[in-house]
């Protein structure tokens, strides 16, 4: 159900098989260990946290979350001794939507029952926040918006690894954060040495393929740009935007495990009405509309 993986001499990742390939990781020093997200189910954080337990035996002091969103964030609570550190737009956002969404899944989900939400103890908003583990082992936060607006980078210097969050997926996704935004923290990625990118979701990028990586993204969003920008042409924009697919935007529809076609329509529609102010028009719509008048 969690893959794992060493990624390099301090870093493990945990990946969920049954979520959207999430990622979690855990940073090792020689005393303690930090934990960077959590996973989608309560039963795969705790398979992370018996790791930590039974295999290497550390305790963990700080729980990094990349961003507010359920499926990283919600299993903080497994680690009780931990200090949580985020942006500071993450505990406001988990604190009102966070919480909202949660009482919802309560009511359908019996496993979320005893999740409880905690709130970062230590937040940061812009510039860098250092954290050492012993003197080889030093972790840089930084924001990484664009994705969502809390959004943040871990990166181990030593090991020249970054933990992305979701500013970096197979697919880009910004239905809810700001496409420009992500465009610069693609960028600023870009200029980091790395041996590994560990993306939000999906398989651990390498260093040989990491600026290739970020150029089919900032690609995959300006053609996406594009075809939005064409359709306000068309008195039905939607129906034009409906045959641009995740493969004319030069991504697999194959991606995250099928879900990718879903996230690049939601990905279309919300930057169009963050562009237009309304969703794109389609005919159908105007046919219902019709109909219902009648
Ligand atoms: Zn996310």
């Amino acid at each position: 159900m969690v893959l794992r993986e060493r990624v390099s001499e301090h870093v493990y990742l945990f990946q969920s098989e049954v979520y959207a390939q999430v990622n979690a990781g855990v940073i090792v020093g020689p005393k303690w260990a930090v934990v960077v997200d959590t996973l989608a189910l309560p039963e795969e954080t705790r398979t992370m946290r018996e790791f930590i337990a039974r295999e290497l035996r550390l305790p963990v002091r700080y729980v990094i979350l990349t961003h507010y969103h359920a499926d990283h964030s919600w299993g903080a609570y497994f680690f009780p001794g931990a200090l949580v550190i985020a942006h500071t737009a993450c505990r406001r956002l988990l604190d009102t939507r966070g919480r909202e969404a949660l009482e919802k899944v309560r009511q359908e989900e019996p496993a979320y029952q005893r999740v409880k939400l905690v709130l970062p103890h230590i937040t940061f908003d812009t510039g860098e926040l250092r954290l050492r583990l012993d003197p080889k082992v030093t972790l840089r936060l930084f924001p990484l918006p664009g994705h969502s607006e809390d959004g943040i980078g871990v990166y181990v210097e030593e090991d020249r690894v970054l933990f992305a969050g979701d500013a970096f997926m197979p697919l880009p996704t910004f239905m809810e954060g700001d496409v420009d935004q992500l465009v610069s923290s693609l960028k600023t990625m870009a200029k980091i040495p790395l041996e590994n990118l560990i993306p939000g979701h999906g398989q651990v990028v390498l260093r040989g393929e990491i600026q290739d990586a970020i150029k089919s993204n900032l690609k995959y969003i300006s053609e996406v740009r594009k075809y939005v920008r064409y359709s306000a042409r068309y008195r039905y924009p939607g129906d034009y935007l409906g045959k641009v697919t995740v493969e004319k935007c030069g991504k697999s529809p194959a991606l995250l495990g099928g879900v990718a076609p879903h996230l690049h329509r939601r990905n279309i529609w919300e930057f169009f009405r963050r562009r237009f102010g309304v969703y794109p028009r389609t005919s159908d719509e105007e046919e219902e509309t019709e109909v219902e008048e009648a």
